[in-house]
């Protein structure tokens, strides 16, 4: 493998100068601030929301290098996972030119930030177990491919991607491999973030959407070399992360205890829903899964799905996909949820 981070980048974005905000040319301790134009008043609700937030989150990623094991300098935040994925297109791919990998089916916001930056995606299927077909891979690269994406584990189908398979890109592709890891906590694989130093081509997604149980506050993390998130930092929105995002997540890391033992449960969740299912009348199949949901196929899904919404309870309609034929993307509610799911679902098939 030839990775060469230099040649990888849009010439554009190397040439750049980066946006330099008032917060990145003084940091130090100051009384009086007038280099923002900011209301120097206040704001009408109480908390510093009046002045712009910390554009590097030098806090959070403090803490966050503690709970990941992962270098302060390797780490960059965004406004949810999707705000790297986006900015990854942004640095490395030309739009009209080049191109960039997907493995359907897999999570939809590749294609669709793909489709926005004009980037044109080749899809080699994964295989009918929902691993990488690595040959169909390597025959569809060419000197224009700059990203692979692999979701591990993988939305909608749940399972992991075998993660030899994975390093087997790593090695051979001289482009940016993507290990999206949004549901890792639910897994028993080890977390990609441990190889950033044997793999600089490797960029590692996270968010505190799933397990963390922070959706609404939108912070992805992305893991991958210094060089490579010092792109991210060069070309991101100055303030992307608001201030609000940044006080709520310190004070939630704190309860790192609180969301492992939400894992325990929705594992065992996850465990009783497959065991339950796997003797209910009307289902055809169940993927192995290691993260929060799992696609379950079954006869007449999409009547199923409606008779689901009948009583309130609204899962993911995946039929249509292809790959997931017949299939029904099930997040892991509660243990009450997840009782009253199982009972509707043996009322329609009875
Ligand atoms: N990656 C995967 C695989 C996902 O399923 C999702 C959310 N559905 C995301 C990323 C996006 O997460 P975020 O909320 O951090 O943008």
């Amino acid at each position: 493998m030839s990775f060469n981070l230099d040649i990888l980048l849009r010439d554009n974005i190397k040439n750049m100068e980066p946006y330099s905000s008032a917060r990145d040319e003084f940091k130090g301790d100051a009384t009086v601030f007038m280099d923002a134009n900011e209301n120097s008043f206040g704001s009408p609700i109480s908390g510093n929301y009046n002045r712009y937030p910390d554009p590097l989150q030098l806090r959070l990623k403090e803490k966050l290098t503690k709970i990941k094991g992962v270098p302060e300098s390797n780490i960059f935040l965004g406004n949810g996972s999707d705000e790297p994925i986006d900015l990854l297109f942004r640095a490395f791919c030309k739009p009209g030119v080049d191109n960039v990998i997907l493995v359907p089916p897999t999570y939809g916001m590749y294609e669709v930030s793909a489709n926005i930056n004009d980037v044109e995606t080749r899809k080699v299927p994964l295989s009918v177990d929902f691993q990488l077909n690595l040959e169909g891979i390597a025959d569809q690269l060419d000197r224009h491919t700059k990203l692979i994406f692999i979701c591990s584990p993988n939305n909608p189908t749940g399972n992991s991607i075998n993660p030899l398979d994975i390093e087997t890109l790593l090695v051979n592709f001289s482009g940016i491999v993507v290990v999206d890891e949004a549901y890792i906590n639910y897994s028993t694989q080890a977390s990609f973030t441990h190889q950033l130093v044997e793999f600089p081509n490797l960029v590692v997604l996270q968010t505190l959407s799933k397990a963390w149980g922070l959706a609404a506050l939108r912070l992805g993390l992305a893991f991958a070399s210094r060089d490579i998130i010092a792109v991210l930092n060069k070309i991101k929105p100055p303030y992307n992360i608001n201030q609000a995002t940044q006080e709520i997540v310190l004070a939630a890391l704190d309860n790192v205890e609180q969301v492992n033992e939400w894992i325990k449960v929705t594992v065992h969740e996850r465990r009783r829903l497959v065991e339950r299912l796997s003797t209910s009348p009307g289902v055809l199949d169940i993927v192995p899964s290691d993260a929060n949901f799992v696609l379950v196929r079954f006869e007449r899904a999409r009547q199923l799905y409606n008779h689901l919404v009948d009583r309130g309870i609204i899962v993911r309609d995946r039929s249509t996909v292809s790959g997931c034929e017949n299939g029904l993307r099930l997040t892991v509610g509660t243990p009450s949820e997840n009782d009253f799911l199982l009972k509707e679902i043996q009322t329609f098939y009875s």
